[in-house]
């Protein structure tokens, strides 16, 4: 039966879901706050330079080619996805750069030159990563868990003991029992960053992680990041998705167990038979819900924790910097103490480590000629509010920290184009529960069975998309979330990808 749906937030999770739920019949549609659709995902244009704003590693290709399959699109085609070789380059403080080319078998000698024994360390490493993410990608992330059944297959029995201690330990503890220098623990756990997490508390079961790093790859679509959200959008276009933007939602309306409706910040009211929020979920369950319908109110918030948040800056240099691959990390001595700070103390360090996305290297039309576009990622403690002077000045600190590390001392000299995004344009911007990037963390009591499930305890008809319900942060994660999502509403209940539920899988 076609029913009327609607999806607070336009991210890369509510445009997924949209198509999934318009192919089926259904009337859908998004209300997105901002001008642009793609949340976290989006673009921007300035003095000649286009800037993904956020993401910008391409993961885990099998769940973006499974998505799209369903609507009998090849991603690869689409989206002339390409492999980086190399995958990226690290700059240490007290170490030379280590380029990591994406193969294990090309990258163990680069860990056996630094440390010896760490080349059969990192093979071994990568083989148990590639083994859980296989098993996860089977039975734990398409899935919410809800049917304890589908965890008693045998290939989880045999591996749960594993699983459960991959839980129940910190992923650094379980690095250096494979390696034992500075720069490759680093390597293997700089990851968990993405997770919004620090390798100090996230499970090792995302070990995995470094699975898609060393043997899986990391790719990039030709015309950006963005182009992922464009393809999302024309499909929803084809199919019927209708999509309202500048349109802020204020409210669910709710009578008993069921949502009933939206308003908008103008007063406007929409009736719906499903509702789901692919807004922040903080913000989705303490401003948008009244009080009885909220499954989690402020008190349930107040015993978890918000990602990272992060200090972003979108960068137009003069000159070319042929020393950076298209992504760069640049690691501080300071490990432990860099994330004690920003998790812990919620200081902001002095001496940060960050993430570089060299754009242009790859796509040349994301800058004018004879200039390089530059992405920058630097984390910082949630909770913290920055002015624009303080932006700025922090931007120069650690700019100047980068140049220096990757033999660039004047860098701050050659920018052309600067434009900063803090911890407060995230809350402004998304809504985002304080402040935070990434959205609440991948601690173990966050993760897998533990992460927000996909329904309200309150509201029968109301549901929750995206990076803060399962599976989790990331792109692919939010396109599984989608399906599992349809899956639910659908009442589909077998644990994998809906391609090949359908028969689409290749
Ligand atoms: C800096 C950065 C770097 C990242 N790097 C990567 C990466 O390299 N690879 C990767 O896979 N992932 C990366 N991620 C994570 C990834 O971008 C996110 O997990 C994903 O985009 C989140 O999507 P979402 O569906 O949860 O929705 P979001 O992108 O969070 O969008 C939610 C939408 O809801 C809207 N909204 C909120 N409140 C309301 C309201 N009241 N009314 C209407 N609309 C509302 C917001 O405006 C927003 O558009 C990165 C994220 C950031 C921020």
């Amino acid at each position: 039966m076609t029913k009327k749906v609607i999806i607070i937030g336009g991210g890369i999770g509510g445009l997924a879901l949209a198509n999934l739920l318009q192919n089926d019949g259904h009337d859908v549609h998004i209300y997105e706050k901002n001008h642009q659709l793609g949340g976290r995902a989006g673009t921007k244009k300035r003095d000649g330079f286009t800037f993904d704003t956020g993401p910008s590693w391409y993961l885990m290709p099998k769940v973006f080619e499974d998505y799209f399959r369903v609507f009998d699109i090849d991603i690869n085609t689409a989206l002339s996805i390409k492999r980086l070789t190399p995958a990226y380059k690290v700059f240490f403080e007290s170490h030379d750069p280590v380029t990591i080319q994406g193969d294990v078998n090309k990258d163990a000698p680069t860990f056996e030159a630094i440390e010896q024994g760490s080349g059969e360390a990192l093979r071994q490493y990568v083989a148990e990563g590639d083994d859980i993410y296989r098993i996860a990608l089977r039975h734990f992330l398409y899935t919410d868990f809800s049917r304890p059944s589908q965890l008693v297959k045998g290939e989880v029995v045999a591996g749960s003991a594993r699983l459960l201690k991959l839980l129940a330990t910190p992923i650094h503890s379980r690095v250096k029992s494979f390696v034992k220098s500075t720069p490759l623990q680093q390597i293997l756990e700089y990851p968990m960053v993405f997770l919004g997490t620090s390798p100090f508390k996230a499970p090792a079961m995302y070990s995995l992680m470094s699975a898609l790093d060393f043997k899986e790859g990391v790719f990039y679509p030709s015309n950006g990041m963005y182009s992922i959200i464009e393809l999302l959008v024309a499909t929803g276009k084809k199919l019927g998705v209708q999509y309202h933007t500048n349109a802020d939602i204020s409210a669910i309306q709710t009578n008993g167990k069921q949502a009933t409706g939206i308003m908008l910040r103008d007063g406007t009211q929409i009736n719906a038979d499903t509702i789901i929020s692919n807004a922040d979920l903080h913000h989705t369950e303490t401003a948008l819900l009244p009080p009885e319908a909220q499954s989690y109110p402020q008190k349930a918030w107040d015993k978890k924790e918000a990602g990272i948040s992060a200090l972003l800056m979108y960068i137009g240099v003069k000159g070319k910097l042929p020393q950076l691959e298209h992504h760069n990390l640049f690691f501080v001595d300071a490990w432990q103490d860099n994330f004690k700070n920003i998790y812990e103390h919620k200081t902001i360090p002095k001496s940060a480590s960050m993430y570089v996305s060299r754009t242009s290297s790859t796509d040349p039309s994301t800058a004018p000629k004879s200039h390089e576009n530059l992405f920058v990622l630097v984390p910082l403690p949630t909770g913290v509010h920055l002015t624009e002077k303080k932006k700025a000045s922090l931007a120069e600190h650690f700019l100047t920290q980068f140049g220096i590390a990757i033999g660039e001392p004047e860098l701050t000299k050659k920018i052309v184009s600067q434009s900063l995004f803090g911890p407060d344009d995230f809350t402004a911007r998304y809504n985002a529960w304080q402040g935070t990037a990434l959205g609440m963390s991948h601690l173990l009591g966050q993760s897998a069975m533990f992460r927000i499930p996909p329904k309200s305890k309150k509201l029968q008809n109301l549901y929750y998309v995206g990076g803060n319900t399962m599976p989790g942060i990331g792109l692919p994660m939010c396109l599984i979330s989608a399906e599992i999502v349809y899956k639910k509403i659908s009442g589909i209940r077998q644990p994998g990808p809906l391609a090949k539920i359908i028969g689409k899988q290749k």
